[in-house]
């Protein structure tokens, strides 16, 4: 937690990332902060022990579930990349979306959900929440500013996720937090895709700013974790219901994603760069009708995607003409370089076919043609494309 964040002089996120969330002077010198695994914490007698949760109670190590230092220094990292007030670390990227929702929600609300989300977080949201109490209602990604007339008396949370992980709308966030904003609803905004580092949530009147580190915070596709930053309102009831439900990650875990933060910039760069190309090859090829890439000219939201992101992330998708699924299986099966796997934001480049048609109640996916979704690796660029070339001649293979 740093409450200073917001107040410091704006420092470029590269020198944050190598700098924030470590105090070489507590630990010998050693530059990374140490691994912590602990339940159990002991104090000299039973007075501390009977008012250890009394002064600063967030930052006192006090029992392994609560967070040790090695938390802390990972929570401290993201807060202060992200421009927030407080983080919280939990299990997985999901059960950060789902501890992010019931911080806020209770029986009688209604939470209106952006009809592009991962899937999960609208079976979340269909199975768990309707089952509470709760009126789900799914809004156009594009809607911006007339959200406004969705939000209704009870509407106490509206969950952005930008762009969508399988579809890739930008969302005008702006516009959607100040009408939230106006009418005392909270906004969650899914992360994933930018980072703290190409969107700065806080900047945009988010209220709560989540990641599954899973994908690019940690960045080798070997672990899992999440993390919500919060602004400073939010704090307390997001530790709060984190704590109730006992969600804590693994020391190691912990680690690694700050390891993996200070390589992040680097990363994205390369993640960025190669995307587009990508991307933008893939444009030019007769077999693609139409690439879903933000950073394109062509994407339909380009505009506020380049207001409002200061990158993207190797995550795209490419909409396939009409073919048979034969012919798709030739070429998915047959890559050399791209695997076949859900998650992303590792080293390594993926390719999966995705169904937007079945995850979608508000608005229609008017699109025939196979959808594909690439995650652009850190391998060659060139080599890259070559498995796309002969991936597509597999493709027109009679
Ligand atoms: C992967 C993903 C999650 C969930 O993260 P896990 O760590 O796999 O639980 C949440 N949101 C988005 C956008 C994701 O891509």
């Amino acid at each position: 937690m740093s409450n200073e964040a917001n107040t410091k002089p704006p420092v470029d996120s590269s020198t944050l990332a190598t700098e924030t969330g470590r105090n070489p002077e507590d630990n010998f010198g050693i530059v990374n902060p140490p691994v912590y695994h602990a339940s159990t914490v002991l104090f000299p007698t039973v007075e501390a022990f009977e008012s250890r949760y009394r002064e600063v109670p967030h930052r006192r190590v006090t029992y392994g579930l609560h967070g040790t230092p090695t938390t802390f220094a990972l929570e401290e990292a993201v807060t202060e990349l992200e421009g927030g007030y407080g983080s919280v670390v939990t299990s997985s990227g999901l059960s950060a979306i789902t501890t992010a929702l019931l911080a806020f929600l209770s029986t009688g609300d209604d939470v209106l959900v952006s009809d592009s989300v991962y899937a999960p977080t609208r079976e979340f949201c269909d199975e768990t929440l309707a089952r509470l109490g709760i009126a789900v209602r799914y809004f156009d990604p594009r809607i911006g500013e007339n959200i406004a007339d969705l939000i209704q008396d009870n509407t106490r949370v509206v969950f952005l996720e930008s762009p969508g992980s399988l579809t890739f709308e930008v969302q005008d966030t702006p516009q959607i937090t100040r009408a939230a904003r106006r009418a005392g609803a909270v906004t969650i905004l899914d992360n994933t895709w930018a980072t703290p580092l190409y969107f700065r949530a806080f900047d945009h009147e988010v209220d709560v700013s989540l990641h599954a580190a899973t994908k690019y915070l940690s960045g080798h596709a070997d672990l899992m974790l999440g993390l919500i930053v919060t602004n400073e309102a939010c704090y307390e009831p997001v530790r709060q219901v984190a704590m109730r439900l006992g969600q804590c990650a693994g020391p190691d875990d912990v680690y690694l994603t700050l390891r993996g933060i200070r390589t992040l910039n680097v990363r994205l760069e390369r993640h960025f760069e190669q995307g587009v190309a990508l991307a933008s090859w893939l444009e030019n090829r007769p077999e693609v009708k139409q690439v879903l890439h933000p950073a394109l000219d062509s994407h339909p939201d380009h505009e506020i995607w380049r207001r409002d992101f200061g990158g993207a992330s190797g995550l795209f998708g490419f909409i396939l003409n009409d073919i048979d699924r034969p012919a798709l299986l030739r070429m998915v099966n047959g890559m050399a370089l791209f695997g076949i796997g859900a998650s992303w934001g590792g080293y390594e480049s993926l390719m999966i076919p995705v169904y937007p048609e079945r995850y979608r109640t508000a608005t229609a996916w008017p699109e025939t043609g196979p959808v594909l979704r690439v995650h652009v690796g850190l391998a060659s660029i060139r080599d890259l494309i070559e498995d796309f070339e002969r991936g597509f001649d597999r493709l027109n293979q009679i």
